[in-house]
């Protein structure tokens, strides 16, 4: 049943989140300005910003591109579906938002395998009544589950949109592949892979510096080239739209947020049309 993720007993969901360690939704909630995390996130946000000095602007322009992505997929493509797979923590502006003010019968599946973002995935079920929100806890690494859990929502005979955003850091190579192929094989023609992911290829100093915060909180995080980024989508069998893989602020911006001049980024993001 949808929804059924937030019937979880309470104190079980207590005992999985640790708040003596850091998690990275809420790490990343912290460099988004949010106010859901303990200090030991902002320990290891403090530690990546000192690696990266313009973590903030980052993070914020990796968000911006998803809004981009997402707003262009529903107003130009007509895509009404989207599983966004490494939700995060609610921010002001979720996918189901931006697809649902634009085609209000929009559905939106979250999945994230924090705890933390459970605990808050009441924000991410408030779909208008047209449209539909559900919200899956579990891992990128059981795409399989993944699957048959959002076919309760989603229709896998129309286009789904599906929304890899800055989530592959956090799983190796062997995985990580197969994965984004299996997701994709699932999805019909006109679905969509929308992605992002940190490369070193930008500002390698500082991001080499902030996957060691990363590495040394025992978490797996890897930075990929522009080749390895492309790769998910010629590994799966796609083709990638205009402009290809770029730095995330240089992918169709719109400017309703405004970029400096020149910056360096730390993302690259790209987006494709699934034909079979
Ligand atoms: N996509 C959002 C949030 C990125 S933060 C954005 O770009 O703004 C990365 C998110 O991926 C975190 O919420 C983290 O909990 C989630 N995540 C990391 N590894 C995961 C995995 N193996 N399975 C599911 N979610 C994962």
């Amino acid at each position: 049943m949808p929804g059924d993720a937030l019937s979880q007993d309470p104190a079980e969901l207590r005992r999985r989140i640790d708040s003596s360690k850091a998690h990275p939704a809420r790490v990343y909630d912290v460099f988004l300005g949010g106010k859901d995390h303990y200090p030991a996130d902002r320990a290891a946000a403090a530690a990546g910003l000192a690696a990266n000095p313009r973590g903030y602007l980052d993070v914020r322009h990796n968000r911006d591109f998803l809004r981009r992505a997402v707003t262009e997929l529903a107003r130009q493509e007509g895509i009404r579906q989207f599983l966004d797979i490494g939700t995060g923590l609610p921010t002001a502006e979720n996918v189901h938002q931006i697809a649902q003010r634009i085609a209000p019968e929009s559905r939106v599946v979250y999945v994230d395998n924090d705890p933390v973002v459970l605990a808050h995935a009441r924000a991410l079920l408030t779909s208008g009544p047209e449209g539909r929100t559900d919200y899956i806890d579990a891992d990128l690494k059981s795409p399989a589950r993944i699957l048959e859990q959002a076919a309760q929502t989603l229709d896998f005979d129309r286009p789904v949109a599906l929304c890899l955003v800055a989530i592959l850091h956090f799983v190796e190579d062997e995985e990580a592949y197969p994965i984004v192929r299996e997701l994709v094989d699932a999805l019909p023609a006109g679905s969509r892979l929308v992605l992002s992911h940190l490369t070193e290829d930008l500002n390698p100093e500082n991001i080499r510096a902030v996957q060691r915060t990363y590495t040394e909180r025992g978490f797996t995080f890897v930075l990929r080239s522009r080749k390895d980024v492309e790769r998910f989508f010629t590994e799966s069998g796609l083709e990638l739209a205009d402009p290809g893989v770029v730095p995330v602020h240089h992918w169709r911006p719109d400017h309703a947020a405004p970029v400096p001049e020149q910056p360096e980024a730390s993302y690259l993001a790209g987006l494709d049309d699934i034909e079979k």
